[in-house]
């Protein structure tokens, strides 16, 4: 946990729209199409690339987390995005899987 990370305040203190063990999803704020959420999982890493930093289970339940919350969201066909550093648009450095449904304006 890092103390001054925006999304490891908002696992513990934001408005969830799904949550499991380790994992919850929110609302974008600037949401980029007709459902724009967010998975943040618990465990703080930067970025993609130190997904290795997961336990396998956990790996897995993410990925399940994912799928699962774009379900309950009524949603069949949608976008996952991930983006991996600044060079690629990402401004939040706690990992974190865009879920993207509808008219999709950004990010795709
Ligand atoms: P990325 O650019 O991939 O790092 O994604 C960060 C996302 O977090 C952006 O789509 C922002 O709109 C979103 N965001 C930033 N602050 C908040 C917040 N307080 N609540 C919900 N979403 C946020
Ligand atoms: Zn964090």
């Amino acid at each position: 946990m890092s103390a001054d990370c925006l999304f490891c305040t908002l696992y513990r203190e934001g408005e969830h729209v799904n949550a499991a063990d380790g994992f919850v999803a929110i609302r974008d704020i600037n949401p980029q199409a007709d459902t724009h959420l967010l998975v943040i999982p618990e465990r703080h890493v930067e970025t993609f690339r130190d997904i290795g930093g997961f336990p396998p289970d956990e790996a897995r339940g993410m990925l399940d987390f994912v799928a699962d919350t774009a379900r309950a969201a009524g949603l069949q066909d949608y976008k996952v995005v991930v983006n991996v550093g600044a060079g690629a648009g990402q401004t939040v450095f706690h990992l974190h899987w865009h879920i993207l449904g509808g008219r999709i304006r950004g990010l795709a």
